[in-house]
């Protein structure tokens, strides 16, 4: 789906990010290795019959953020029948921190042999205007091998929190601005996109409680440390349908079948804060072209696994359609986005110190 320019009009911002509270995977390196998927013949002569010869060895996905949050599982629900499909085991990596931009830049530079994937999401295509100082660019040094998935996000708030509908989160967080706490993945993550249309289509400037993920952030909002956020379905389905969060709206044009009670933002009054979170999975430039069909055919094929689709709608998202999980149609969508945010963030003077 494509957004409107949600930022206009745009009061100027003074500085941004105050720093409350910062929670960090290090407890969560433990897990960076943890295998999503085997393969039908993972030791080192299984290369036979592979006419490249690619894959003969495991595939390592990386992913930005925590483990447990959206992107990691959007990663491991795929990884597993690409692995089966790729006939070698998939790796998933949590490099997370600086709104997703370790990640991708430590995939920038790694080899470009089809063993480290990056699997990212609309931060590739914030990032750039964001950090003045980023280390790689997302359209030169990679090359998409596909779309996965546009996730929608929810507008969610600790149970507790004094609001019982999104017209009462608006007047209660324009009350109280001074003291209310919104999560983050950090500088480039899809929440602090979504925090920032929220917070200017609001004229407020809130504390913001940046984390390696959201995955974290869920948790401590959970657990009453935080009062709102903005998340992928495929983080927040399991704790809205079990009630731990109090959910106010869906961030996109129409309703989420498997949240058919939440309104969208722009039936609920806030029609400022429209955006889906599409994932991608990139390797490094100078991959060659055989590598990447390999990985784009095995992207397709997973698309269309049973289980990814039933997981997947359970979550309130779907997979890609086969024509947009191509290279063509994902270097497409990523020059698009480029090209509607990079203004958009610089003309609202937002950027990373
Ligand atoms: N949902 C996060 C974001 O805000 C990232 C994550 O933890 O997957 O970008």
């Amino acid at each position: 789906m494509d957004f409107p320019n949600p930022f206009h009009p745009a009061p100027k911002r003074r500085g941004r990010s105050r720093l409350v509270l910062q929670t960090t995977t290090a407890s969560l390196a433990a897990l960076a290795l943890a295998a999503c998927g085997s393969s039908s013949g993972g030791d080192e002569d299984a290369a036979g019959g592979a006419d490249s010869g690619y894959p003969d060895q495991e595939i390592t996905i990386v992913v930005p953020f925590a483990a447990g949050g959206p992107t990691d599982t959007v990663t491991r629900l795929i990884g597993d029948p690409m692995s089966k499909s790729l006939g070698q085991q998939i790796i998933v990596k949590n490099v997370a921190g600086a709104g997703g931009t370790l990640g991708a830049n430590q995939v920038s530079k790694a080899k470009g042999d089809g063993y480290t994937v990056l699997m990212h999401h609309i931060g590739m295509s914030t990032a750039p205007a964001l950090y003045p100082k980023l280390s790689y660019d997302p359209q030169k040094d990679f090359k998409p091998i596909g779309l996965v998935t546009n996730v929608p996000m929810t507008i969610i708030a600790k149970k507790d929190f004094p609001a019982k509908t999104l017209e009462e989160l608006v007047t209660y967080v324009k009350a109280n601005s001074k003291k209310v706490t919104l999560a983050n993945a950090g500088t480039g993550a899809a929440s602090q996109l979504c925090g920032l249309l929220i917070e200017q289509a609001l004229g407020v400037d809130l504390t913001e409680v940046p984390y390696d993920g959201t995955g974290p952030a869920l948790t401590d909002l959970v657990g009453g440390q935080v009062d709102f956020m903005c998340d992928q379905t495929t983080n927040t389905a399991g704790q809205i349908k079990a009630g731990k969060v109090q959910a106010y709206a869906v961030t996109t044009p129409e309703r989420v079948e498997a949240f058919k009670d939440l309104p969208t933002t722009k039936e609920a009054g806030l029609p400022e804060v429209e955006v889906g979170v599409w994932h991608g999975l990139y390797v490094p430039k100078d991959t060659p072209d055989d590598v990447v069909k390999k990985l784009t055919d095995a992207l397709a094929t997973a698309l269309k696994d049973q289980n990814v689709v039933t997981k997947m709608a359970d979550l309130g998202t779907a997979p890609e359609a086969a024509d947009q999980a191509t290279p063509e149609a994902h270097a497409t969508k990523l020059k698009e986005q480029l090209d509607l945010w990079g203004p958009v963030i610089k003309d609202a003077g937002i950027k990373s110190e």
